[in-house]
C-alpha cells in the first residue's frame, strides 16, 4: 500500500496527498461530526492529475471515494479507513462565462454560490439553489443530480448540464463539453454520470446552461386550511401567474412552530395558526406588472377560500427573511436525535402517507416526533423523525415505516439527495429487478474493478 501512496504523492506533488494526522483533521460531512478516516486524501489540481490518481488506483485495485463539498446527506462521500478520498477542492476555477451563448464552463470544485454570484455579475442567473449553496460543489450537485428550491420552474441539475468532462475509473478522460441546447448526435453520455454519485467516474468540469437574471421576485407566505387546498393552489398559481411560479414550499405545523419560536431567529409571519403553510415565489421580467399580478392573484385566492391568510414580502429584506425561515431546517434538530428522509410521492397521496407514517411511529414509540416539509411542487417531502433512540435497530425500523408504503403509491425512496450507502438496501423497493440489473451492467462495464465509490447506489 505504501508503494501506491508513494506513487500518488510523487504524481500529485507538494500538498497533493494528505496522510496520517492531516487526514483525521478533516471533517467529513455536514451531518457527520466524525473525523475523516480515509487512508489518504488525494487533492489533484487538474483533470490530468485526477486521471493519474485513478489510473494508479485502478492498477492497484484501490477503492476511491470522490468528495466535493461534503454536504451530501446519504453518506455518499464518506471514506472508510482503507479507501482514498479524492477531493476536488483544488479544481475551483470558473473558466468561462459566455453571456451570449449563456453558458458557464466551470471546474468541479467550484461552489454553487460562486457560480451563482459569477452568473449574476454577468447579468445572468444559475437557477439551481439549495441551502448548502456556500459549500456544495458543481461536481457534487451533478453527481447527486441535486434539486432544491426552484426545480418547479427550472428543473434539477440534469436540466442545467450541457456538457461534462469525466475521468473514468481506469483514468481515461471523457471530454464531452457540449455547449448546445440541442444535440442528438448519438447517446447523451453525460446523463450516465449525472446522478451516478461518483460510482461511474469523477466529474472534473462541466458546461452549464445559464438563464436571464429575473427582474422581479415576489414572495408570499400563506396559511392554508386543509391539505386538499394545496394542489388546487399549486395549479391556480401556475396558471394565473403566467408561468412565473418558481417555488412552492409547503410546511406542516410542527416545522412552522420550530422555525418561528426561539431559539430560532425568525418570528411567525402570519397572525394565526393554520393546518399548512406555504411559501410561494414568482420570478419574472416586469417589476411593477409582476407585483400587481402577484397581489391580484393572491387576493382572488383568498376570496375563493383557497388561501386562509397571506403575508406578502414588501422588501428584499422581507423576501430574504421568508426564505431564511424556510431554510432554517437546523431548528428541527431541537426534537432530539433525528433520522432524515427525503422521499418523493404523488401530491394526491401525501396527506394519507404522512398520516400513516405518524400513526405507525406513534404505535411503536410514545415520544416519536415527525416534522414534515418539502418542495411539494416537485412531489418532494422531507421528514425528519426522532424516536429518541439513535440505535441501528431503531433506524432500520423507522426506515421501514417511511420507505415501505412508497412502493405501492408510485413513490421513491430518494427525491433529490440520492441513494449513497444509506438507502442502497431500499433501491429494489422502487426500482424493478431489470432496472437494477441494467445499473449493475453499466457499473461493471465502466468500472470493472469496482474501485469507484463502492457500496453506493447499487450496493456492492
Ligand atoms: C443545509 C443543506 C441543505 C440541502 N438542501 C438540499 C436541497 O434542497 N436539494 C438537494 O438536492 N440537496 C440538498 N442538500 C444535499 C447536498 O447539498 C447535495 O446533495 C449536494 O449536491 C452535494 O454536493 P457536495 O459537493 O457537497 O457533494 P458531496 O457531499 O461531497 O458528495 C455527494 C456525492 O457525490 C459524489 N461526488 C462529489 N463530487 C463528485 C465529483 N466531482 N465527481 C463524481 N462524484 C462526486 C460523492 O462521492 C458523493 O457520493 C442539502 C444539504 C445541506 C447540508
Amino acid at each position: 500500500m505504501s508503494v501506491l501512496l508513494d506513487r500518488l504523492a510523487a504524481e500529485l506533488g507538494a500538498g497533493g496527498l494528505l496522510t496520517g494526522d492531516e487526514v483525521t483533521a478533516r471533517a467529513e460531512t455536514w451531518s457527520s461530526p466524525h473525523p475523516c478516516r480515509a487512508l489518504a486524501i488525494a487533492r489533484p489540481g487538474s483533470a490530468a492529475a485526477v486521471a493519474a490518481v485513478l489510473r494508479l488506483c485502478h492498477e492497484a485495485g484501490q477503492e476511491v471515494v470522490p468528495h466535493g463539498g461534503g454536504t451530501g446527506l446519504v453518506e455518499g462521500a464518506t471514506a472508510g479507513s482503507s479507501q482514498i478520498l479524492l477531493s476536488l477542492e483544488r479544481l475551483r476555477t470558473i473558466e468561462e462565462l459566455d453571456p451570449l451563448g449563456r453558458t458557464a464552463t466551470v471546474q468541479a470544485g467550484v461552489t454553487l454560490q460562486a457560480l451563482q454570484d459569477a452568473a449574476r455579475s454577468a447579468g445572468l442567473n444559475f437557477p439551481l439553489d439549495l441551502g448548502a449553496r456556500g459549500t456544495a460543489t458543481i461536481g457534487g450537485t451533478i453527481a447527486t443530480n441535486a434539486g432544491g428550491n426552484r426545480v418547479l420552474r427550472y428543473g434539477m441539475m440534469r436540466d442545467h448540464v450541457l456538457g461534462i468532462e469525466v475521468v473514468l475509473a481506469d483514468g481515461t478522460i471523457l471530454s464531452s463539453l457540449n455547449r448546445l441546447i440541442k444535440n442528438n448526435a448519438g447517446y447523451d453520455l453525460k446523463q450516465l454520470f449525472i446522478g451516478s454519485e461518483g460510482t461511474l467516474g469523477v466529474v472534473t468540469r462541466a458546461v452549464l446552461r445559464l438563464r436571464e437574471d429575473p427582474v422581479s421576485q415576489n414572495v408570499a407566505f400563506l396559511g392554508i386550511g386543509s391539505f386538499d387546498r394545496l394542489p388546487v393552489l399549486l395549479k391556480a398559481l401556475d396558471r394565473r401567474l403566467g408561468g412565473t411560479l418558481s417555488a412552492f414550499e409547503v410546511m406542516w405545523p410542527e416545522f412552522y412552530a420550530l422555525v418561528t419560536t426561539p431559539p430560532a431567529r425568525n418570528r411567525p409571519p402570519l397572525a394565526s395558526q393554520h393546518a399548512y403553510y406555504c411559501l410561494v415565489e414568482s420570478l419574472g421580467g416586469d417589476e411593477s406588472g409582476d407585483h400587481e399580478r402577484f397581489l391580484a392573484v393572491l387576493g382572488q385566492l383568498v376570496e375563493e377560500g383557497i388561501v386562509a391568510d397571506a403575508a406578502v414580502a414588501k422588501s428584499k429584506a422581507q423576501v430574504a427573511g421568508l426564505w431564511a425561515l424556510r431554510d432554517d431546517v437546523e431548528q428541527v434538530l431541537r426534537i432530539g436525535p433525528v433520522f432524515m428522509f427525503d422521499v418523493a410521492l404523488p401530491i394526491a397521496a401525501m396527506e394519507n402517507y404522512v398520516a400513516g407514517v405518524r400513526s405507525a411511529l406513534a404505535a411503536r414509540w410514545q415520544d416519536a416526533a415527525c416534522v414534515v416539509w418539502g418542495h411539494m411542487g416537485d412531489c418532494n417531502l422531507h421528514l425528519w423523525i426522532s424516536v429518541q433512540d439513535e440505535s441501528a435497530a431503531a433506524r432500520a425500523a423507522v426506515e421501514r415505516i417511511v420507505y415501505e408504503p412508497l412502493a405501492g403509491i408510485g413513490g421513491s425512496v430518494s427525491a433529490e439527495h440520492g441513494i449513497g450507502t444509506e438507502k442502497a438496501a431500499y433501491l429494489g423497493l422502487v426500482r424493478s429487478p431489470t432496472e437494477v440489473e441494467l445499473m449493475r451492467t453499466l457499473k461493471r462495464s465502466l468500472d470493472p474493478r469496482g474501485i469507484m465509490n463502492p457500496g453506493r447506489v447499487i450496493g456492492c
